[in-house]
């Protein structure tokens, strides 16, 4: 027999997910109902509307992915690109790679513009790019690259990209009512994000939303999108549209966690959202300076949400890491790729972005033996 399912109570300081309010895990319990019920169709309409005010824009093709942020990232490429297509592709880290594998698997040439890790896409890197490929199809990036917590700056590259005729891509997964980030205003053309992250909700959606420019894209397209399941041609007609359309059974109770945890950010309002992110990030910096870690990221471009540290000298990370999580139900993020081993990624998003928990985490390292400041 297996036992009835029990975690700890765990407080999530990683890189997603993070901890969800209790008015969304209750949002979850709510008894299901059909995925063509009327009642559902309301509330597919309503998250709809609520994606549109949190992503800032009027774009009518906004809706949900009914998978998590990678798939997202996905049904943007695999929508977008047609075999043949040249498309210019920021890597500063795991995200940027991801995009590239994707885009490669449909058919794209890809024009890379590789940084060091933690570093961010200049206007310079993108005139270069754009000199050898002075026509692409796209260009896509990272907003908030998670897996060293660097914030690219938007506004000049889109500007730069539609200069050039293509379209401009954002993966804002992090980002997301997190950080500022306005849609419209920056002329975004395909976005995705995820649920488990600033939004505070549990994994496994996908906000996306296309602008005007992008849907034409795909009505001129040549070829089939070869993915059935995010053809947006295909799911459009289920997420919107005066007659819903079955396509595939929505995760009718990881959207009314959605609907919920849209609620409650649009009940603090987005930019005091943005401002608690930058405050609580404040205070976490000074008292992680005192304790001796070092930042990853320039000032500048550092992300508030997400806080890539080195540790200070001759500690284990692993060792304090672990301590953290079992002694003191912590969860910390490790680094990835070429920072595995070195730095901490520590999150401080959503309902994980209180003074709380920067108490909670500072005290439990004071109070770790093993670890040296
Ligand atoms: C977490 C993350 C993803 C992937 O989201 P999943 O929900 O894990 O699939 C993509 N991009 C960035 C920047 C992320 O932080």
């Amino acid at each position: 027999m297996y036992n009835e399912l029990k975690t700890s109570n765990r407080i999530l300081m990683g890189p997603g997910p993070s901890d969800a309010h209790p008015r969304v895990l209750k949002a979850m319990a709510t008894p299901l109902i059909g995925h063509l019920d009327p009642e559902f169709v309301t509330i597919m309409d309503e998250v709809k509307m609520m994606v549109q005010q949190t992503f800032l824009t009027k774009n009518h093709l906004t809706f949900v992915v009914s998978a998590p942020g990678s798939a997202g990232m996905e049904t943007c490429l695999v929508n977008l690109i047609e075999p043949g297509d040249e498309v210019i592709i920021c890597i500063n880290g795991v995200f940027g790679g991801r995009m590239v594998d994707i885009a490669e698997r449909c058919g794209a040439i890809v024009h890379k513009i590789e940084k060091k890790w933690g570093a961010v896409v200049t206007t310079e890197d993108v005139k270069k790019a754009l000199d050898h490929c002075p026509k692409p199809k796209m260009l896509a990036l990272v907003h908030a690259e998670t897996s060293t917590g660097a914030l690219q700056p938007l506004e000049d590259i889109s500007n730069m990209i539609h200069n050039a005729g293509g379209l401009f891509m954002v993966d804002a997964v992090t980002s997301y009512c997190g950080v500022p980030l306005k849609v419209d205003e920056w002329g975004i053309d395909a976005i995705y994000t995820g649920t488990q992250k600033c939004l505070s909700a549990p994994p496994g959606l996908s906000p996306v939303s296309f602008s005007d420019r992008a849907v034409k894209a795909l009505e001129n397209r040549k070829t089939k999108v070869q993915s059935w399941f995010l053809d947006l041609t295909l799911v459009k007609n289920y997420w919107g549209g005066a007659k819903r359309a079955y396509h595939h059974t929505a995760p009718v109770s990881s959207v009314f966690a959605l609907r919920e945890s849209l609620r409650i950010v649009l009940e603090e309002g987005l930019e005091n959202r943005w401002k608690r992110h930058q405050d609580v990030h404040q205070v976490l910096k000074e008292k992680l300076e005192n304790l001796g870690f070092t930042y990853l990221v320039d000032e500048q471009y550092r992300l508030p949400n997400l806080n890539s540290v080195f540790l200070p000298e001759e500690n284990d990370e692993a060792l304090i890491r672990n301590k953290l999580l079992k002694d003191y139900n912590i969860e910390v993020g490790g680094g990835l790729g070429a920072f595995a081993g070195k730095i901490w990624r520590i999150g401080i998003m959503g309902e994980s972005c209180t003074l709380n928990h920067v108490n909670l985490l500072v005290s439990a390292l004071e109070d770790i033996k093993e670890f040296k400041r």
